[in-house]
């Protein structure tokens, strides 16, 4: 393809650093059905659902702070917030409901969202691709080689939380070069703000339905640093 034909495509070789989770395939959606589950499941005499998600917003964040990402940690919250929220004890019963309906998360099939697998193929022949995702590392790599996805990164980066010191090591891990560098996500506050203050450029792909703990206002990119915003994955083969 000539310059001509993609006026706005990079010219040269860039280095991509996609996110995985509601960038590449559907995740979140699977954790606010189970959720919806649980809820209805524990069914509160007194709390309201919207009380019972608060309450179990402030589970997460605890367990997340103490034990990382992934489905051991969701299960847990969720049997610390019917702990804490029901007036019976978790029976073995109990627990086992509840355990399973983390399960149901495990056993979805890979759904991409749209365009992904083409686009990628297409990044590949021209750019570097490096996944950089945050969770449990078994869980993350699983997923990716069961999408199919993996032979178009050439590294896998599973990161205990994306923070601006997290982006700082992997640049200095991969000998990256920051000027033709862009870190690519659905998360505000795990893929945009952290990767533009680690001095990276940017490209912000909302997912309708993105995880409340995830939200966080854009940050403007500091001075010579770019921030594209695309409506859909297949967008990033006219910038790159
Ligand atoms: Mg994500």
């Amino acid at each position: 393809m000539t310059s001509t034909s993609h006026p706005h495509r990079r010219s040269t070789p860039q280095t991509l650093l996609l996110d995985a989770d509601d960038t590449l395939w559907e995740n979140n959606i699977y954790f606010e059905r189970a959720i919806a589950a649980f809820i209805s499941y524990l069914d509160h005499r007194v709390h309201t659902p919207a009380e019972v998600r608060n309450h179990l917003n402030h589970c997460e964040h605890a367990t997340i702070a103490a034990h990382g990402y992934g489905l051991q940690s969701f299960r847990r919250s969720l049997i610390d917030c019917f702990e804490q929220l029901s007036d019976t004890p978790v029976t073995p019963e109990k627990h086992q409901r509840i355990a399973s309906f983390a399960q149901s998360i495990a056993d979805h099939e890979i759904e991409l969202l749209p365009n992904v697998a083409p686009t990628l193929a297409d990044l590949a022949s021209r750019h570097r691709l490096i996944l950089v995702t945050k969770g449990n590392p078994e869980e993350q790599t699983d997923k990716l080689h069961r999408s199919g996805l993996a032979p178009h990164f050439s590294a896998i980066e599973v990161l205990a939380e994306k923070h601006p010191t997290a982006y700082r090591n992997l640049i200095l891990h991969h000998g990256i070069e920051a000027s033709t560098t862009w870190m690519v996500g659905n998360s505000p506050r795990s893929d945009i703000n952290p990767a533009l203050a680690a001095g990276l450029h940017a490209v912000f792909i909302p997912h309708d339905f993105t995880w409340v703990l995830e939200h966080e206002v854009l940050n403007q990119p500091p001075v010579g640093q770019q921030l594209l915003e695309l409506p859909g994955f297949i967008h990033l083969s006219t910038h790159f």
